[in-house]
């Protein structure tokens, strides 16, 4: 009867309910054991200038490998982070780590202008987020414009009153800032009024529907021309094929990254594709 079969969904919810927060917890020790046991590495994607062909920088992108080979997106286990408070470790750790990164690069030849942190909203809230960029900034030698930090919409929507002057604190000292996943989550176009931003990059999403007929390819172009009306740059995420670059290049979009420039990779990598990027010619502009 109905009254049964009501109470035999609630039970069922409360089932659903507790084997997703077991898994939850197995995730989350299994990540803590990671983090320790040295399982989580740096990726870094090449950003590239449109027109130029320079190499504007390289975005550090986390990964994790299992021990037995199997690689866990960050998708999957940074949501775990941010909700336990490890991310506040954890993005200390990827801060320190792609500061060492562009300080290796660059005793190497290897001149890469900057590098892309991605910081989630959480981090804003420990009152040591910007000691600790200071402090990675400053073992490693680099100065402020070394660093760009990604940030999303999440942390433009921080009530919280101390965001935004901590951003301004940042940007003041050179700290590049772009706003990531542009048009998607909860976009608000006060937020390009009010944060001091360098830069905002559109959502691969917009990006890869560019060619077609779709609400989508005209959300990327009118992103491109806001960016352009505020003299903001904007920079294109998930270039996949040379149409989408020349396409973008065309419609003033100053930068992007994708895997047609090439896809995230080690360190040890970057240094080969630089050098490839550079000595082939392809760095120049036609
Ligand atoms: P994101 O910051 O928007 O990074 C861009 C994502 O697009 C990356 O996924 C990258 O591998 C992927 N991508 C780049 N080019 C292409 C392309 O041409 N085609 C396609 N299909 N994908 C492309 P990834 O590495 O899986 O990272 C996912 C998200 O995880 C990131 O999105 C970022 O929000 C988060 N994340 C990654 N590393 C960190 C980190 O160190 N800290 C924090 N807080 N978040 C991170
Ligand atoms: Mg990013
Ligand atoms: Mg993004
Ligand atoms: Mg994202």
């Amino acid at each position: 009867d109905a009254k049964r079969h009501a109470r035999g969904g609630v039970v069922q919810y409360a089932r659903t309910m507790s084997v997703r927060s077991r898994h939850h917890a197995e995730l989350l020790d299994r990540l803590h054991h990671a983090f320790h046991e040295h399982e989580l590495f740096l990726v870094y994607q090449p950003q590239v200038d449109l027109v130029t062909r320079a190499v504007i920088g390289a975005e550090a992108l986390l990964r994790w490998r299992r021990p037995d080979g199997q690689l866990i997106p960050p998708d999957t286990f940074i949501p775990v982070a941010e909700q336990s408070g490890l991310i506040d470790a954890l993005g200390a750790w990827v801060m320190q780590q792609a500061c060492a990164d562009l300080r290796s690069l660059h005793q190497q030849g290897i001149g890469l202008p900057r590098v892309a942190v991605n910081v989630s909203a959480v981090q804003f809230r420990s009152p040591c987020l910007l000691e600790r960029i200071q402090q990675a900034l400053q073992r490693h030698e680099l100065s402020a414009h070394h660093l760009e930090l990604e940030i999303t919409e999440s942390v433009a929507m921080l009530s919280d009153a101390q965001v935004e002057p901590l951003l301004r604190q940042m940007r003041g000292m050179g700290i590049g800032i772009a706003l990531d996943d542009f048009g998607t989550g909860y976009s608000s176009l006060a937020y390009l009024e009010r944060l001091p931003l360098d830069r905002i990059k559109i959502d691969r999403g917009f990006v890869q529907q560019l060619g077609q007929n779709t609400h989508g390819a005209r959300i990327a172009e009118v992103i491109i021309e806001l960016g352009q009306r505020l003299q903001l740059p904007v920079l294109a995420e998930g270039i996949e094929d040379e149409a989408s670059w020349r396409q973008l290049r065309e419609m003033g979009c100053q930068a992007g990254q994708g895997y047609w420039f090439s896809p995230p990779m080690p360190l040890s990598a970057l240094v080969t594709w630089w050098q490839h990027w550079h000595e082939s010619g392809i760095a120049r502009a036609d």
